[in-house]
């Protein structure tokens, strides 16, 4: 469904605030984001309600934030619903996934945003560690997309777009349990968009680099010099930019991108 009730210019005050024109191009969509209390997903559970989608703010450790970004979203004048989840928890996830599709009746557009990181070398590596990245990083994403294929397959319509990394793709020192789980949903993304095609929903993957969030603040200075200096563009990425990716395969003019894995890197893996 395609409504362009309102359509919003506003100019970029700075480089990577690149949101120029604001059309409720998702209205009537319902779209359920987790980790959306914080950095990547909180920029996309923004631009979707932006776009005029109902959003579902899912969250674990965060319901203040989570309520910070769920009062921006009501005064764009769009339904949310916080929900805390999870998403490593089956049990869980799916209470949480029949709460929103008992809310708002459906779920369009599902991102499998939530991630964590537990770094060490591998030879140092504690099972913990392995197992937390792996519960949360990759069995979340088969918990969540679970919770909603079936009714999504019965409609006949879902966005699924799955936040993998550039580490998945290259390797990084310091975060086997990590690449492993995000690399895995490279094969995961294609074989779902395969299974899922004639139901007309599509299944991407968006690959990130190094983007300006809690999850790469604690990277020490003299690391942070040696990936600035080997990113072509210069500058780690904003989440804004990774929400407006996002936003485009979440709408209707990616309707024939499906089993894709796009990049957002800076030029940095190519
Ligand atoms: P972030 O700022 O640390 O945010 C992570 C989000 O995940 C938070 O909202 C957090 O919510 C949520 N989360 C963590 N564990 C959860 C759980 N068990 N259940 C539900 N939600 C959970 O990190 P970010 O940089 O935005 O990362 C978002 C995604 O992008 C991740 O998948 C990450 O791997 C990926 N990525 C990031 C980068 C980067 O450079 N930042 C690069 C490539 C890929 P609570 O705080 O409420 O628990």
């Amino acid at each position: 469904m395609t409504t362009t009730a309102t359509r919003i210019i506003k100019f970029a005050s700075r480089p990577g605030e690149l949101i120029a024109t604001r059309d409720r191009d998702l209205s009537g969509r319902v779209a359920l984001i987790s980790g959306a209390s914080h950095g990547i997903g909180r920029c996309v559970a923004l631009h979707l309600a932006q776009h005029g989608a109902s959003v579902a703010v899912n969250y674990f450790n965060s319901p203040d934030e989570a309520e910070t970004v769920s009062e921006a979203i009501r005064s764009f004048g769009v339904e949310v619903l916080p929900v805390c989840a999870d998403i490593g928890d089956q049990q869980a996830t799916t209470q949480m996934a029949n709460e929103v599709i008992e809310e708002f009746g459906r779920v369009d557009i599902l991102i499998n945003n939530a991630g964590v990181n537990h770094d060490s070398y591998f030879h140092q590596m504690s099972h913990e560690a392995w197992d937390d990245v792996l519960r949360i990083n990759l069995t979340g994403v088969f918990n969540l997309t679970r919770a909603v294929i079936n009714p999504m397959r019965q409609r006949g319509y879902g966005r699924i777009i799955n936040i993998t990394s550039i580490v998945g793709q290259t390797g990084y020192a310091g975060q086997t349990n990590y690449a492993a789980a995000k690399s895995a949903l490279f094969g995961m993304t294609k074989s779902l968009a395969l299974e899922n095609a004639d139901r007309h929903i599509t299944v991407n993957a968006v690959a990130p680099g190094f983007i300006e969030t809690r999850m790469t603040r604690t990277i020490p200075d003299n690391i942070r010099e040696d990936i600035l200096s080997r990113i072509p563009l210069g500058r780690l990425g904003r989440p804004e930019e990774v929400a407006q990716l996002v936003g485009f395969l979440a709408g209707e003019r990616a309707q024939y991108i499906t089993g894709q894995i796009i990049n957002i890197n800076g030029g940095l893996y190519m």
